[in-house]
């Protein structure tokens, strides 16, 4: 993941279980900016909402792809003298 200070990419320096955070990563970029990070589990109903929206979002840049093609690329049909 990037740096939350700089956007830079980091390394995990450190995995740890903790009974109060659950799994935590102590994480560090290239700036040596330092910070921690936690694990949570995502509800099945977020992850569906995301797919959703993504598909959605898919769709519409597809069918704005399809009506900026210009006439002259769709094919013709062939004649036969
Ligand atoms: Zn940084």
């Amino acid at each position: 993941m990037k740096c939350p200070t700089c956007g830079a990419w980091t390394s995990v320096k450190q995995t740890t279980n903790s009974p109060t955070f659950g799994h935590m990563r102590r994480r560090e970029c290239a700036n040596e900016h330092r910070f921690t990070t936690k694990e949570v589990a995502i509800p099945q109903e977020e992850i569906d909402e995301e797919r959703r929206k993504h598909l959605a979002n898919n769709k519409k840049r597809l069918e704005s792809i399809r009506e900026s093609r210009p006439k002259s690329v769709r094919k013709s049909k062939a004649r036969v003298y």
